[in-house]
């Protein structure tokens, strides 16, 4: 694949340090091509070149890797999700250790998720009504109310740069009636969320929306139509990946995406494989999140530009290639096939470390390569040029249940509550 132009995804936003910052909030566009942009936005811990692919890092960690590993990957932004952080270790107590970037020694942006789709994933969800939900954590089964308020107070306390309001996500097969009444609850608590914000969120912390509709076309419009004149930082697609066919969901993004008000920044959450994100950023996305990298590193799956290795097939034992040839994540510089494969054979957490380095830096060079072209005007060949790869190994095959993982932002969204339980208990394992 060394034909194939690839980007630093680390050089590519060195300059960035030089910027004047400018206001939280700023979104700045700096290229396009067709539906498909580049742009920049502002937080209060720096700017982030979209589009951007955000790691998931469910606990205040991206499992294994500390924020040296982060930056050696080209992460410019990090999720964290407020259900996981609101009970372990808990809002206050990461407030008093100084907030979510003191606690990790992060310094670059951090997204949070409201927490909501974990707690509508939730077997023991009590009670829905219109001003929040009652649930039992799949901590201890305690019992706790998650409001439109609470979640920003949680979010307020962790110091996130951008926060994300509490919605209500139906899984991917409700009924149209179910559907709309998810709509018409999220646009209540969407204005009630701005109505709370300017007395729990600080100045600086960013706040989006959250569109929900699942793939009915009309309903979504509608949604988006009400959030749009609402004055969010920018504007999320949520309610997608949980669980509706493949095709759907891209259809679904190809439509809507581009209605999405053009002067703010557009996130959908908890996607995708390397072929949802070409879709998504052909679509005019702007930004993405997913476990699917971190967790399918521990799974023994590399991703490359060649398809996904399986590093535990014997194949590999002698191989002294790198994981990817033309990769130069601190990993395939160093190591061997065979050595991660050993590493993976022992149990050896650096195996962890050094696959999900690489699987990070590989989504980081995908978007990176992506962002330049379009800032080089180069989009419609380079993005040609990759898509047949892309869609050849990313398209179909193995969708396995790793893909639409827990625990990352919106990323454990599956159709089946009993099955999204499930992992949502598992979502300690996640990012
Ligand atoms: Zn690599």
């Amino acid at each position: 694949m060394s034909e194939i132009p690839r980007v630093d995804p680390c050089a590519d936003l060195a300059c960035n340090a030089q910027l004047q910052p400018r206001a939280p909030g700023s979104f700045e566009l700096l290229a396009s091509h067709g539906d498909a942009r580049s742009g920049r936005l502002w937080t209060a811990h720096g700017p982030i070149d979209t589009p951007c692919f955000m790691p998931v890092g469910t606990y205040g960690a991206v499992k294994g890797l500390d924020p040296d590993d982060l930056r050696a990957c080209g992460s410019q932004i990090i999720l964290g999700n407020s259900y996981h952080l609101g009970h372990r270790p808990g809002a206050p107590r990461v407030a008093a250790l100084g907030g979510l970037h003191r606690m990790m020694a992060w310094d670059r942006p951090i997204l949070t998720d409201s927490g909501g789709f974990q707690v509508f994933s939730l077997r023991g969800l009590q009670r829905l009504d219109d001003t929040g939900v009652d649930y039992q954590t799949h901590f201890d089964g305690s019992r706790h109310r998650m409001t439109p308020e609470s979640v920003l107070r949680t979010q307020a306390a962790l110091g996130s740069d951008i926060c994300m309001i509490l919605d209500h996500c139906p899984p991917g097969d409700a009924d149209p009636a179910l559907m709309r009444q998810a709509v018409d609850r999220s646009t209540r608590w969407a204005h009630r969320a701005l109505e709370l914000r300017p007395a729990i969120l600080a100045a600086d912390q960013l706040c989006f929306g959250i569109v929900q509709g699942g793939t009915d076309l009309r309903l979504r419009r509608q949604h988006l139509a009400e959030l749009a004149g609402l004055p969010f930082e920018g504007l999320a697609l949520g309610g997608l990946s949980v669980g509706e066919p493949i095709p759907e969901m891209h259809a679904t993004l190809a439509e809507i995406a581009p209605e999405m008000p053009a002067e703010r920044p557009r996130y959908v959450m908890g996607i995708g494989t390397p072929y949802d994100l070409l879709a998504a950023v052909r679509s005019g996305v702007d930004m993405f999140d997913c476990v699917m990298p971190s967790r399918h590193a521990r799974n023994g799956q590399l991703f490359t530009f060649a398809g996904r290795l399986n590093i535990r097939q014997s194949r590999f034992r002698d191989d002294p290639e790198p994981a990817d040839p033309g990769c130069a994540c601190r990993a395939c510089r160093s190591h061997s096939r065979a050595y991660l494969r050993h590493l993976h054979e022992q149990n050896d957490p650096l195996y962890g470390r050094l696959a999900t380095i690489h699987n990070i830096y590989f989504f980081h060079q995908w978007v990176g390569t992506l962002r330049t072209a379009l800032r080089e005007g180069r989009f419609g060949e380079v993005s040609a040029l990759y898509s047949d790869i892309i869609t050849e190994h990313y398209l179909r095959g193995p969708q396995p249940s790793s893909s639409r993982p827990a625990g990352g932002s919106e990323a454990s969204r599956e159709p089946d509550a009993a099955k999204a339980a499930a992992k949502a208990s598992d979502t300690g394992a996640a990012s």
